[in-house]
């Protein structure tokens, strides 16, 4: 077999699981593949290269009507708790190609979103608008460039196909590469069935994928929750670090491998408050800002109980372990927690009092309702510090202790300045600019959206001609919506 220009290094391992968790699925034959945007630098990271593509090549791989060599497009089964409801679901609008093999031989998921009905489509057509699929890819690729880990978006391409929603869209296909699609609604899918075998068998692929680690150990079941459980808290910490909402947390939008995946109604805080919300359906407040970190352990709760026959023989034992471990996660979270505020602070050790610290900070944010972002980048800078908002006598207070604080560490005020401007952004996706771009994506004007695309690749690198990109803008009032 000559190998192939683009580098494409298919595996199939999850196709090759039992059938139960998943069914062939082929995207659908569209009219008129164009690109929107291919991301070569993740393309690189990832071993392809794009540039072997002629540009209506790339438009038909992307939009599925090539497949890549050695891909075999199926979806996948899952179940979920939605909003606290439980639902059997599965890829109603996504179909997994398989597994790329990277350079340097890790293995990720190459998914479709948006490419056509599935088995488990349901009552939907399987398809995606173009302007939530250009959020998703800028929304994660910015998570991507703050170190977060997440989902990556190698390409959107319009499809030529009319999409219907409250208003006819652009039809369009996002290419997702993931560390896997693995999901605890996975898991409940396969409690669910019923089937120790399945669940056994998921539970070992998941291991030897993400945790090969724990392969040897006595209970390996239980060590795999709980390194489940820290990367969840260690991956809900850094939302908190940047005021990312994610938005729809439900059991199927939780990675086993810990990664921030399914871009719906997330956004990012400007103003200090922690009970910030965006999401148009999430009208009781459940995914809120503060919420975040208890709906994750309430999720892993979920988890727990699709992993119990695995845990232990007898039940009881089986609760009281996964029930030892949930208890575990407000500490696990909050060393995270913790653990990032004093970076951002500039902080190298440890004092008992920076907890009291850094939460005297956010209640004066609350209070001023000062940026989240920006208020940390301006702690850096003496001269924004010299802004009116910073005089009032609280902040002056908080300052002062911080200052006092710095100071036990001793290290020049640069160098704290460099370390904090190394952690705390400049740039976000501010909500304004984001619907902005995809607006003029609409009119088929990519310019803003490449410009943003180019702030937020470098975000803690400030420039003075990027100015307007630290302003919050004004979202009083402002919705997302989940892009059904
Ligand atoms: P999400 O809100 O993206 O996490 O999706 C929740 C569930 O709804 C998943 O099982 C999706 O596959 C399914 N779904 C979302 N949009 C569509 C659609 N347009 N057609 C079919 N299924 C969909
Ligand atoms: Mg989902």
């Amino acid at each position: 077999m000559t190998p192939d220009p683009v580098g494409w290094t298919f595996d199939n391992s999850y196709a090759r699981l039992p059938a139960d968790l998943h069914a062939p699925a082929k995207p659908m034959a569209v009219r008129a593949p164009k690109v929107v945007v291919l991301n070569h630098t993740l393309a690189d990271q990832l071993g392809l290269n794009l540039h072997a593509y002629s540009p209506e090549t790339a438009a038909a791989v992307f939009a599925g009507q090539e497949l890549p060599p050695g891909s075999q497009p199926i979806a996948q089964a899952y179940a979920g708790h939605q909003f606290g409801g439980f639902t059997m679901l599965g890829d109603g609008r996504a179909v997994l190609l398989g597994e790329h093999r990277t350079p340097s031989g890790q293995l990720v998921d190459v998914q479709f979103k948006g490419p056509g009905p599935t088995p488990f489509s349901r009552r939907g057509d399987g398809r995606a608008a173009l302007g939530p699929m250009l959020r998703e890819y800028v929304i994660s690729e910015a998570m991507a460039a703050l170190g977060i880990p997440t989902t990556r978006s190698l390409a959107v391409v319009l499809t030529g196909e009319q999409v219907y929603r409250s208003q006819v869209q652009r039809g369009a296909v996002l290419t997702r590469i993931a560390a896997s699609h693995l999901r605890v609604g996975t898991f409940q899918y396969a409690a669910a069935r019923q089937d120790e075998t399945l669940l056994r068998t998921l539970a070992d692929y998941a291991i030897a994928r993400h945790y090969p680690a724990l392969g040897e150990l006595p209970n390996k079941y239980l060590a795999f929750f709980r390194a489940v459980a820290e990367r969840q808290a260690a991956l809900v910490a850094r939302w908190m670090h940047v005021g990312f909402i994610h938005g729809v947390m439900n059991t199927d939008n939780v990675s086993i491998a810990g990664e921030t995946i399914d871009y719906g109604p997330c956004a990012f805080m400007n103003a200090y408050d922690p009970a910030t919300v965006f999401s148009s359906i999430d009208t009781a407040g459940r995914y809120s800002y503060a919420n975040q970190p208890g709906i994750t352990q309430w999720n892993l709760a979920r988890f727990a109980e699709s992993l119990l026959t695995l845990l232990d023989a007898d039940e009881e034992k089986a609760v009281a372990s996964a029930m030892e471990v949930l208890n575990e996660f407000p500490a696990t979270y909050q060393r995270h927690w913790l653990a990032g505020m004093r970076l951002k602070l500039g902080l190298r050790t440890e004092e008992s009092g920076d907890e009291q610290l850094a939460n005297d900070l956010l209640g004066w944010m609350h209070a001023a309702k000062a940026d989240f972002t920006n208020t940390f980048r301006d702690l850096a800078n003496p001269e924004l510090l010299a802004g009116e908002l910073y005089q009032a006598g609280a902040f002056k207070a908080w300052h002062g202790r911080w200052t006092e604080r710095l100071a036990r560490e001793g290290d020049p005020t640069a160098d704290v300045f460099a370390r904090m401007n190394a952690v705390n952004p400049a740039y976000i996706p501010r909500n304004h600019r984001v619907e902005e771009s995809l607006a003029a994506a609409e009119r088929d004007d990519l310019a803003p959206l490449n410009e943003l695309l180019e702030v937020l690749a470098s975000p803690f690198d400030a420039r003075p001609e990027w100015a307007k990109y630290t302003m919050p803008g004004d979202d009083v009032g402002y919705r997302t919506f989940c892009g059904t």
